[in-house]
Formats: C-alpha cells, structure tokens, sequence
C-alpha cells in the first residue's frame, strides 16, 4: 500500500482572465480519506481539481500534498491520479496498452509493466478484456479501464471528476459501490467530485459544498443534512437530483 498522504487547500484563488472562478478556497482531506466535493455545474470543481493534479495555476493561496506545496512541482511529478468524467482513453489501443501506457512512458521494465497491468486489471475485473479495445467495451467497462490505468501508477492520491456520470441509474449505484470499495482496500487519499448530493452522501467520510468558486461548507454529510449553514447548502444536499 502507498504511504498516506494528506491534501490541503489554503486560501486559494484562481481567475480565468479576470474572472474568479476559486475564491478563498480552504480545504483538508485526510490521509487515507475518501472526500466528496459536491456542486452544480459551473460552480468550480473541475478547474480545483486541475490545479490539484498541476494543470491549472492559482494566483495566491497555497496548495500541499503530503504537507509539501508543490504548486512548482509539474504534474508528472506530483503522482496524483485522476480520473475523467470521459475517460479519455485511448480509442485505438487496446485495454491493456491504455492501462500500460503511464508505465511505459515512464520507462518501466517489461515484467515490471507485464506485473502492474495485470494486478491492475486483476482489481478492476477486466483480465478477460485486456486485448479489446475501449469501443468494444460498456460504458462501466471503460470506467474501469479508465481506474486501472489510474490506479496502475501508485498514486498518492486520487481525484475523481463526475467519473460516474455517463452511466445509467443502476450501473452508476454498482460503480459507486465498487469504487467505494476499491478506495478501502487501496487506502488512498481520494477527492470525489459529485453534482449528485446522493453520490457524496453514500460514499464519503466527509463532503463539502462548492458554489460561485466559494466553499459553504464542509463537515460529515449528515452534519451538512442536518445542520445546514444556509439555504444554499439546505437546498443542494437536501434536495434528491
Ligand atoms: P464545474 O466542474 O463545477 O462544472 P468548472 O471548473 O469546469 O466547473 O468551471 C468553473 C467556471 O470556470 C465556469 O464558469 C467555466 O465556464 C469557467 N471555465 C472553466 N474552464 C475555463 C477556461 N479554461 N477558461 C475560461 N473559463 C473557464
Ligand atoms: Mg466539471
């Protein structure tokens, strides 16, 4: 298992141009947590979690992973996975060469890669599809292509964009679960980015509330179900969508 480390946002601003779109940000998730961001569209969430991975930058404010800032760090070196709302994976290379990719950019030995791609698929459930490619596979399928070829480089931490949201109702409750699951098993330190109040609720240790680039707030989820602050966060959590 990959030592745990902790995330922690202080006071972060971010503008595209002269809009702000992260105002004031602060926010810690545990090692080891699994950590919901809930927000509607627009609200910021997916521009936070770029700059987590170091695709974006902020323009003050401070960003630490493990207790290090690592806004100079580049994101190849800051070991963080993330997954896409779209996957993007590679549409004409089979699964197993979408999942060895990471490692075989980063030089890694044949047995090695031969070693980590199998335990990967192994984890998600895919040994038997590992010579399809992405078009061949369901809709789950190809999340859990996109989670192995996350997860095959030992990330220290994990952010999750809406990865659930292109499937159906009844697929999107079994995913949820089986993340959830591979979470525990894995320990990692994950940041779960939701506009569905019902996905943060069944699945994180603790949630927050992203509107307008500003955090209402953070807390259990029943605490925010219980004791909103306001009639944002009453409206958002307490409402099923
Ligand atoms: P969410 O993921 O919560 O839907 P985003 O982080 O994608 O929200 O976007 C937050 C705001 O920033 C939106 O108003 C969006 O239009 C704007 N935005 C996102 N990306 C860019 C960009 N590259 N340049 C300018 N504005 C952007
Ligand atoms: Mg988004």
């Amino acid at each position: 298992m990959n030592p745990q480390v902790s995330l922690e946002c202080r006071d972060i601003n971010l503008s595209y141009g002269t809009t702000p779109v992260l105002r004031g940000v602060s926010l810690k998730v545990e090692p080891g947590e699994f950590f919901a961001l809930l927000g509607p569209s627009g609200s910021g969430k997916s521009t936070l979690l770029r700059l987590i991975a170091g695709f974006n930058r902020h323009q003050s404010g401070a960003l630490l992973i493990g207790g290090q800032d690592v806004s100079a760090v580049p994101p190849h070196a800051r070991n963080v996975g993330m997954v896409f709302q779209n996957y993007a994976l590679w549409p004409h290379m089979n699964v197993w060469d979408n999942v060895a990719f990471g490692l075989v950019e980063r030089r890694e030995s044949r047995d090695a890669i031969r070693r980590k791609v199998g335990a990967a698929l192994e984890l998600v459930g895919l040994q038997q599809y590992a010579q399809r490619r992405p078009g061949q596979l369901s809709g789950g399928q190809q999340q859990r292509v996109a989670l192995a070829r996350t997860i095959v480089i030992e990330p220290k931490l994990l952010l999750l964009d809406e990865p659930l949201s292109n499937l159906d109702k009844q697929l999107r409750v079994q995913m949820r679960d089986e993340l959830k699951s591979l979470q525990r098993k894995l320990g990692l330190t994950t940041l779960f980015v939701t506009h569905d109040q019902e996905e943060a609720m069944t699945t994180a240790d603790r949630m927050a509330v992203l509107d307008k680039g500003v955090l209402q707030q953070v807390g259990a989820a029943a605490d925010l179900y219980d004791r909103p602050v306001n009639r944002f966060v009453a409206g958002f959590v307490g409402t099923a969508n």
